[in-house]
């Protein structure tokens, strides 16, 4: 069975890069009915932060990835890296180093001076510990084949090789006994059953040091079989060049909070980052799980490009609920409108949510858009409703507006816009002469919902009185 993992290093918020490749790693998962794992690589203590943990879980939570178990922390599993190493050791696949680091620099300074390329020697690969000072510090290193050349089938990039000559013995353990990045991942892959290693292609080198690990396991005890590889094309900003803050790179919170984004829209656009189905845009999130598999995965950088994300999210807010909406945009309501009161306007504002979703892009638009409902009289004007409404006649077409609707029975879209018809056909006005001064005096804004749809919403007495705060 399938099994992959998304293993985020806690340094950061989790940015449109991680979720991407934590979105690929899901789809795959539950398309082949298997595991999805999540682990936290958390083993730079100094650049990790308990903060940044909770950024990417929560992020994860938010694009609706859930995980099969309980991430797995690298930070506690050092003493089985170490076992691991040790394993290694004993079974003559790696050896102890000695070399000091003055020694190590010496070696590097005579291959750049020499315009070689900067490569541990192997120095210590032939000798016998026996030669080391007594209790000297020793580091472990990988016997890494020296001839010939791995070759691995990338399931996106396809066949790549390298000579074995170009990869040094490195390094598995530190002389404190702590994991190298290169073994803590082989090992932990391995413990989760990973089956399926899908990452940024920035990790493609990592894999030929990773490999040998898992050969020269496979040769100790067995069982260490190669994992699948697909390194997935990084993201670039959408004048091409690399992905950075003014492009949009930001935590997966702040397409949330700031950009006011829906997360099917964000993970309909990652899908689509990358990965295609014809000329299909819009994917549900089964549809997404029917279909995504790793050969329809690019192999050139993907382009992001806000302006689509944002045009997206408009499409995707006009199908949302109506009273999943009202609930997301209640807080934003509330922190711009002191008189709304998220208990007892929800009503209101789920009735509101077909006209006012229409007009919105994001979740900031909607909330602007919302608040003429929960404004408190009299109204405040913005420049062109005052301007509508300080024109001459204004006061007094709105004061026949007021009677008449005063004495319409039934107060419904139908009914009013048939009213207002005739009056303006008595008066050889265009309607929009009449709705126009009635809509600044309704909402205190120039744009709006449809008229009658924010007569019915506010009702009948609001709508009168609001009205006749500016009828003479
Ligand atoms: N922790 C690594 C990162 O965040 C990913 C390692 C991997 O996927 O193998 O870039």
């Amino acid at each position: 069975t399938v099994v992959t993992r998304f293993a985020p290093s806690p340094t950061g918020f989790l940015h449109i890069g991680g979720a991407r490749t934590a979105l690929f790693n899901w789809l795959y998962a539950r398309h082949f009915g298997g595991k999805a794992l999540l682990r936290i690589e958390d083993t730079d203590k100094a650049r990790s932060t308990q903060e940044a943990i909770d950024a990417i879980l929560d992020g994860l939570e938010w694009l609706g990835l859930d995980y099969d178990e309980e991430p797995v922390f690298q930070s506690e599993r050092a003493a089985r890296h170490a076992e691991v190493a040790f394993k290694l050791l004993e079974a003559g696949h790696a050896y102890r180093c000695y070399a000091t680091s003055e020694e190590l620099e010496q070696m590097r300074a005579e291959q750049r001076a020499a315009r070689k390329p900067l490569r541990y020697d192997g120095r210590w690969r032939h000798r016998d510990p026996s030669e080391a000072p007594a209790g000297a510090p020793f580091v472990v290193r990988l016997k890494t084949p020296e001839e010939g050349s791995l070759v691995i089938e990338d399931a996106v990039q396809g066949r790549v090789e390298v000579k074995n000559a170009e990869i040094d013995d490195y390094i598995l353990l530190r002389s404190d006994g702590s994991p190298t990045y290169m073994l803590a991942v082989v090992v932990d892959d391995h413990d989760m059953g990973v089956t399926h290693v899908i990452r940024g292609d920035d990790h493609l080198n990592n894999a030929f040091r990773q490999l040998p690990i898992y050969r020269a396991m496979h040769d100790v005890e067995g069982g260490w079989d190669d994992p699948v590889y697909a390194h997935i094309p990084l993201i670039h900003g959408a004048d091409g060049a690399k992905l950075s803050k003014r492009h949009g790179a930001m935590g997966v919170d702040a397409y949330r909070d700031e950009m006011g984004l829906l997360p099917e829209a964000v993970s309909n656009y990652l899908l689509r980052l990358g990965w295609g189905h014809g000329d299909q845009e819009i994917f549900s999130r089964d549809e997404a799980v029917e279909l995504f598999d790793l050969p329809a995965v690019g192999k050139s950088a993907s382009r992001f490009d806000l302006k689509k994300l944002a045009n997206m999210n408009g499409q995707y807010m006009r199908e949302a609920d109506d009273a999943r909406l009202a609930d997301l945009a209640a807080p934003r309501i509330a922190a711009l409108e002191p008189g709304f009161d998220a208990a007892k306007h929800r009503d209101l504002l789920i009735a509101a949510m077909p006209s006012l979703k229409a007009r919105a892009k994001n979740m900031d638009e909607l909330a602007q858009g919302a608040l003429f409902l929960f404004r408190q009289r009299p109204l405040p004007l913005d420049d062109k409703a005052a301007v509508l409404l300080q024109a001459e006649g204004a006061h007094a077409l709105l004061g026949d507006v007021a009677s008449r609707l005063d004495a319409a029975d039934d107060w419904a879209a139908g009914p009013l816009e048939d009213n207002l018809k005739a009056m303006a056909e008595e008066r050889e006005l265009g309607l929009g002469k009449i709705a126009q001064p009635l809509r600044a005096a309704l909402t205190g804004q120039s744009t709006s919902p449809g008229i009658f749809d924010v007569l019915v919403l506010l009702g009948r007495e609001e709508s009168l009185a609001r009205i006749r705060d500016h009828a003479g």
